[in-house]
C-alpha cells in the first residue's frame, strides 16, 4: 500500500488554504485505500511552513535549494518525483491552482502513470467523479496506473483540520535541471483583500458595470465584508479590472458563502466558476438574465439605482 504524498503550497512562509482541501481529499483517499500514510511536501520554503503543515500529515519532506525558491515547474517537478519515489507514494495530490495545474501533469509524465484532475469526490481507491463541460456534466474517471497524480477541485472539498504532530525531515530534491532559465524576479498583484478562492464572500462585477471606476463600488461592499473582487471575462478583457480576478471555466473557481454578482449576465462559462457558492445574490436590470437561474435572491433593477443605498444599508448593520 503506497503513501500519499500531498503537495504544499505556500504564500510568504505560509500554508495556503488551498493545500488543506488537498489533505482532506488525501484523508478520504485513505479510508478507500484502506490504509497509506499522509506525507507532505514542501519545496522552496521556510520551517514555518512545514511545521504548520506537520499539523495535518504524518511526515513532511522538505526541500530546499536556490533553484527551488521561485517556482519554476522544470525544477518544481524533478523534486516532486523523487521525493515521491523516497516516501514510498503511489498517489501525488494538490488543489488545483495554477501552480499546481501546472506542475501536476508535468510530474505525471515524469512517473509514467495516470493524472486525474479537479477531483470532486472519491468513489474508490482510484475512481472518482470530476466535474465536466463547464460543470454540466459530472464525469466518473478510474485511474489505471499503479501510481497516479491528482489535483482535487478546492470549491468541493472543506478545509481540513488539524490532527497531531507529524515529523519534518529535509529530503534529497535530486539533480535540478532548469533546462537553462532562470528566475530574474517575481512580481506579485500586492491585494489588501483576501484571495479570490478563499474569500468567504465575493462581490463580482461584470461588463454591466460599464467602466474600469465603477469597479470602486464593488471594492467598497468587498471591504464592509472583508471579501475579495471578483470579475467575468469580458469585464477583465475590457480592461477593467486585472485577468487574476477572472471567475469561471477559464479564470478561478469560487465557492464563498455568499457571491454577489453585478451587472453579469450568467454565462455558462461564468457559472461554472461560481455556481457551487452558497447563497448567490444577483443584480442585473435585464429580468431574463441567465444569473437568475442560480440566484437565491434576485435584484431587477439597475446597479447605479440599487448599488449605493444597498452598500450603505450593509455597512449599517454590519456596523451594530
Ligand atoms: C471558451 C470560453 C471560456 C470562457 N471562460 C470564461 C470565464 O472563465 N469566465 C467568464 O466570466 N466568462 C468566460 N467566457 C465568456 C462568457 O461566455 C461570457 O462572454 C462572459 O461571461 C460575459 O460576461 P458578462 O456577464 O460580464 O457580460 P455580458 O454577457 O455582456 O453581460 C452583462 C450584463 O450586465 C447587465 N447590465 C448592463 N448594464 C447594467 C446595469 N446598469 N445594471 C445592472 N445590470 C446591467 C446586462 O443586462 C447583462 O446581463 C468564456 C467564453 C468562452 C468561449
Amino acid at each position: 500500500m503506497g503513501n500519499i504524498l500531498i503537495l504544499a503550497e505556500h504564500t510568504d512562509g505560509k500554508l495556503r488554504a488551498a493545500t488543506l482541501s488537498a489533505v482532506s481529499f488525501a484523508r478520504k483517499l485513505k479510508e478507500a485505500k484502506g490504509g497509506a500514510e499522509l506525507h507532505g511536501l514542501v519545496i522552496g520554503a521556510g520551517a514555518s511552513v512545514a511545521d504548520e503543515f506537520a499539523k495535518y500529515v504524518d511526515k513532511v519532506s522538505t526541500v530546499e535549494s536556490a533553484e527551488l525558491a521561485s517556482y519554476q515547474a522544470e525544477t518544481w517537478s524533478g523534486a516532486a518525483k523523487q521525493v515521491f519515489e523516497q516516501a514510498g507514494a503511489d498517489v501525488l495530490c494538490a488543489a488545483a491552482t495554477s501552480t499546481a495545474k501546472d506542475l501536476l501533469p508535468r510530474v505525471a509524465a515524469l512517473l509514467g502513470c495516470g493524472m486525474v484532475s479537479e477531483v470532486a469526490t472519491v468513489e474508490g481507491p482510484k475512481t472518482f467523479k470530476r466535474p465536466m463541460l463547464a460543470g454540466n456534466a459530472i464525469g466518473t474517471v478510474e485511474v489505471l496506473s499503479d501510481k497516479m497524480v491528482a489535483t482535487v477541485r478546492q470549491s468541493e472539498w472543506a478545509a481540513a483540520e488539524p490532527s497531531g504532530t507529524g515529523t519534518v525531515a529535509a529530503a534529497d530534491g535530486g539533480a535540478m535541471n532548469a533546462l537553462g532559465a532562470s528566475v530574474e524576479r517575481v512580481e506579485t498583484v500586492k491585494n489588501e483583500r483576501p484571495d479570490l478562492t478563499e474569500a468567504s464572500v465575493v462581490i463580482a462585477g461584470g461588463r454591466g458595470m460599464k467602466a474600469a471606476e465603477n469597479f470602486a463600488h464593488l471594492e467598497k461592499l468587498a471591504d464592509i465584508f472583508g471579501g475579495a473582487m471578483g470579475a467575468t471575462r469580458a469585464a477583465c478583457d475590457a480592461g477593467m479590472v486585472p485577468n487574476d480576478l477572472q471567475v469561471g471555466q477559464t479564470g478561478k473557481v469560487v465557492a464563498p458563502d455568499l457571491y454577489i454578482a453585478i451587472g453579469i449576465s450568467g454565462a455558462i462559462q461564468h457559472l461554472a466558476g461560481m455556481k457551487g457558492s452558497k447563497v448567490i445574490v444577483a443584480i442585473n436590470k435585464d429580468p431574463e438574465a441567465p444569473i437568475f437561474s442560480v440566484a437565491d435572491y434576485g435584484l431587477v433593477a439597475k446597479w447605479e439605482d440599487t448599488l449605493p443605498e444597498l452598500t450603505e444599508k450593509i455597512q449599517v448593520i454590519k456596523s451594530r
